[in-house]
């Protein structure tokens, strides 16, 4: 074994030092970003940088409908299927107050498609991107982006969808984060054992403070032309700026986004109910069963009732933007 001894950083173990500021007022900050320079996409994304999480009860469609009208962004839970997209459509509530021509495309822009490596996850998504084709961005999420496989999988992803806008992980260090950018992503994610309801580090010894992750990566990433995008580990407003400020140029989000009043698929999901998607409860609830082989590596917790998710973004995006008068961004 070979330890690294140079200090390895969370976001709890820093903050930003405010300076000179020109902005007088949080309303003088945008945190709205234009990326229009992909290395294998020539779409565009035009969005606040943050992403709800592709977990079952945070990538919900009325997760995706809300943060849609607030300029951010979804992925998708895995589990969303192109009937449970037409079901939303073509509710009565929406068809009445939200799906006019302008919302509608503002919908399809800021939601992501997830995917995982299984052989019925791939078969959803090529449903999905067949009866949704206005949808740009595909996220490939695997627990352990460092498998053999996976370059190849991404590589043989980018020859089915040449123009789509490509998120891959997820990976901590630079080695592998290029090798998915060269293998055909345009976004790697980055966040090995940060989540809130993670057990990574605790069942196999393996992850990386996330803030160093960021940090270290950054330079690497952004030199071989992809973006770079923090996923687990923020907590509260100022973890998101803290990210930001260490260049990462998409934030993901999941325990953050828990128990609003959109975080279900159904009347009848509990909201507050929010768990790992490598938790045994995951495995059992999507899959139907545990193989003998796995152990979890999530954790089933219950949190407390917040109301719409509309108030928390609100609360979060002035955190930022505060943050950005304290150091002139
Ligand atoms: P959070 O914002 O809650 O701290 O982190 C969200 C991220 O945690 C997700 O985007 C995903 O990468 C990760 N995650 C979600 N469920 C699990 C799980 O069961 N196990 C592990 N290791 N990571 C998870």
């Amino acid at each position: 074994m070979i330890i690294d001894y140079t200090p390895k950083l969370d976001f709890c173990d820093v903050l930003l030092v405010p300076c000179y500021s020109e902005l007088d007022s949080r309303s003088q900050v945008s945190l709205v970003r234009t990326f229009n320079n992909f290395k294998w996409s020539p779409y565009k994304i035009n969005c606040i940088p943050i992403f709800a999480a592709n977990m079952h009860k945070i990538g919900t469609l009325k997760v995706a409908k809300e943060l849609s009208k607030l300029g951010l962004m979804t992925c998708l839970s895995k589990h969303i299927s192109v009937s449970d997209m037409n079901n939303f459509l073509h509710s009565e509530e929406n068809l009445s107050s939200f799906f006019s021509a302008e919302t509608s495309g503002k919908f399809f822009d800021s939601i992501a498609f997830s995917t995982g490596s299984k052989e019925e996850d791939i078969s959803r998504l090529f449903s999905l991107m067949t009866a949704f084709p206005q949808v740009k961005i595909i996220c490939i999420d695997v627990a352990n982006g460092y498998r053999s496989s996976f370059l190849k999988f991404i590589a043989d992803f980018r020859k089915d969808f040449k123009d789509h806008i490509i998120i891959a992980g997820n990976v901590v260090t630079s080695d592998q984060a290029c090798k998915i950018i060269d293998s055909g992503a345009d976004i790697v994610k980055v966040g090995i054992g940060s989540g809130s309801v993670c057990s990574t580090r605790n069942v196999t010894g393996v992850g990386y403070p996330q803030l160093s992750a960021v940090l270290e990566m950054q330079e690497s990433v952004h030199n071989c032309g992809g973006f770079l995008m923090s996923d687990g580990g923020c907590q509260v407003p100022g973890d998101i700026a803290k990210a930001f400020a260490a260049n990462a140029d998409f934030v993901m989000l999941g325990g953050m986004l828990s128990g609003h009043n959109e975080c279900v698929h159904e009347g009848t999901d509990d909201p507050c109910s929010f768990y790992g998607m490598s938790s045994y409860h995951a495995m059992e609830t999507h899959y139907g069963s545990i193989a003998e082989y796995r152990s979890s590596e999530g954790k089933v917790v219950t949190v407390s009732a917040k109301g719409s998710i509309s108030n928390t973004i609100q609360e979060i995006l002035g955190g930022i933007r505060s943050a950005c008068t304290y150091i002139n961004c």
